[in-house]
């Protein structure tokens, strides 16, 4: 994780007529005396220290831009947890997902089926809360709640997407994971790249 170095204040003083020699907040330009503590300010700042806490920080992208991003990877998360969630339960029926009599076979050995779902809506709880967050923050940040929403569900579609053309096509199980671990880091790249 990358840290916010802190930045000394960019305003001038009134009294002094010389630069202020507080430092600015978190992510911001200007202390909390000269303006740093105002909605719009405080907003965007939050948003610069989340960027730079996921290791994305970069001066040329705008951090609503990324934040963008971070709306759509989250969302997109969300969704193959839920439809992995689902399509366990159409499978087994969800009183035989719940019970640990079933074991589910991964790539890192098999798991009892109850504990497994446990661990699966633990995950999707989750990152549908990270998602609302990233969201809220673009929001806050002056970002269009239409926009966000589109970055949202792009996530989701993309997923739904490649869900539904591996079900087309007949990959063996090692195949098909090796895909999908193969799209996760693809994800993840694209998500930290610069270019927009
Ligand atoms: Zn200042």
């Amino acid at each position: 994780m990358t840290k916010a170095i802190a930045v000394q204040c960019k305003a001038i003083s009134k009294q002094t007529g010389q630069r202020c020699k507080r430092k600015a907040l978190p992510g911001g330009e200007v202390c909390r005396y000269h303006g740093g503590a105002a909605g719009q300010v405080k907003a965007k700042a939050a948003i610069r220290v989340e960027v730079m806490n996921w290791g994305l920080g970069d001066s040329h992208v705008d951090p609503g831009e990324v934040l963008l991003r971070l709306v759509t990877q989250s969302a997109a998360r969300a969704q193959r947890y839920a439809s992995e969630l689902e399509a366990l339960i159409d499978e087994e029926g969800l009183a035989a997902a719940m019970v640990d009599e079933l074991e589910i076979p991964t790539n890192h050995g098999g798991y009892k089926a109850g504990e497994y779902i446990r661990g699966l809506a633990q995950l999707e709880a989750q990152e549908r809360d990270r998602c609302a967050g990233f969201a809220m923050k673009a929001v806050a940040a002056g970002l269009a709640k239409r926009t966000v929403r589109v970055a949202e569900r792009q996530g989701q579609l993309m997923v739904q997407m490649v869900q539904a053309a591996l079900r087309e096509v007949d990959l063996s199980p090692e195949q098909a994971s090796a895909f999908k671990a193969a799209l996760a880091r693809q994800a993840r790249e694209l998500t930290a790249s610069h270019e927009v």
